[in-house]
């Protein structure tokens, strides 16, 4: 067995039930993963995930052994389905989340982008937001006035038209040479978008490479795609990640915005949705904190269960 030279350079880009594949700095290898490797006790049901930079040993044929998983910069999680007191990996060692929303169709995207950003905000990732379809507002929309609450707390925006051709240039400078995880809602153009910023790419073709083609298949969690000299990392399970095991209590503290005024309502343990004296409802009705924040705030507190 060899052990490869540049280890800093073999990331996992594809993971399933036991399998995953690695790419190196000019190979790719379907590895297993060594037996002593155990996800147990570390509070996630899987051992490897997409993202994760490794060890590998070839094995020859194109195959090869996960030795060693290193420690890693971040992860995003999700509570796993199958074993909800566990977390499961969809990713790790992100540059960036791009929260893809679309102006309109669909519109109602608000709490899924506040959703996000919290996430990103609490694992350590920094967030991109785009909003795409801008193409599709009405000559009264204020866009600008909508995003002020994002750009005011200092959050890069792009605003994008992915059928016209807007704001392609500025996505692509933020894209390059990162490895970038994609949220977003289906249909608010995340596809459109990748595919104007490299024309050929399409995030929905991951399966067509060769080796599936060779029939050497993974079953896909989330897939890591080579793109603009980085990755997009194209991942299921984007509604619930990132927040599981967030305490209701904890949510304000990742709405930079409203945890100003929520450090003067009346009562210490406010919930901000229903009592007297509550500061943070107080702006929101005074026009001062931005309501459509607020109304995500609230959604989201009560998926959390208060
Ligand atoms: P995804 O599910 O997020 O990957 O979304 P797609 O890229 O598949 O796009 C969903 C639909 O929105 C398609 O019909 C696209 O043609 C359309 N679409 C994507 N971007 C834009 C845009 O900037 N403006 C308009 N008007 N339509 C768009
Ligand atoms: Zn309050």
């Amino acid at each position: 067995d060899t052990p490869l030279a540049d280890v800093s350079h073999a990331r996992v880009t594809e993971v399933s039930s036991g399998l995953c594949r690695v790419a190196t700095g000019d190979t790719t290898l379907l590895c297993s993963l060594k037996g002593t490797l155990k996800a147990a006790e570390t509070g996630y049901s899987n051992v490897v995930a997409v993202g994760d930079h490794v060890v590998v040993t070839e094995t020859g044929n194109g195959d090869g052994l996960v030795e060693e998983i290193l420690p890693r910069r971040n992860v995003l999680a999700r509570p796993d389905p199958a074993a909800p007191h566990l977390q499961q990996i969809l990713a790790a060692n992100l540059d960036q989340l791009l929260i893809v929303g679309a102006w309109r169709n669909p519109h109602s995207w608000f709490e899924l982008v506040d959703r996000c950003l919290s996430t990103a905000e609490r694992h350590g990732i920094t967030p991109l937001l785009c909003v795409n379809k801008v193409d599709l507002a009405e000559p009264d929309d204020d866009i600008d006035a909508v995003l002020a609450p994002y750009t005011d707390l200092g959050y890069r925006v792009v605003q994008t038209s992915a059928e016209q051709g807007i704001g392609i240039t500025p996505l692509r400078l933020h894209l390059h040479s990162q490895v970038t995880v994609v949220a977003g809602l289906s249909g608010v153009g995340k596809s459109s978008l990748l595919s104007a910023v490299q024309p050929g790419f399409n995030l929905k073709t991951g399966e067509t490479n060769a080796d599936r083609e060779q029939g050497r298949h993974t079953t896909t969690q989330a897939l890591m795609l080579p793109f603009a000299d980085g990755y997009v990392v194209d991942t299921p399970g984007i509604k619930e990640f990132g927040l599981a095991g967030l305490d209701a209590s904890e949510l304000i503290a990742y709405y930079p915005d409203l945890l100003g005024a929520a450090m003067h309502c009346k009562f210490a343990d406010c919930t901000h949705t229903h009592e007297p004296d509550c500061a943070v409802r107080e702006q929101v009705f005074a026009g001062e904190l931005s309501a459509t924040r607020y109304k995500s705030y609230q959604a989201i507190r009560v998926s959390l269960g208060g």
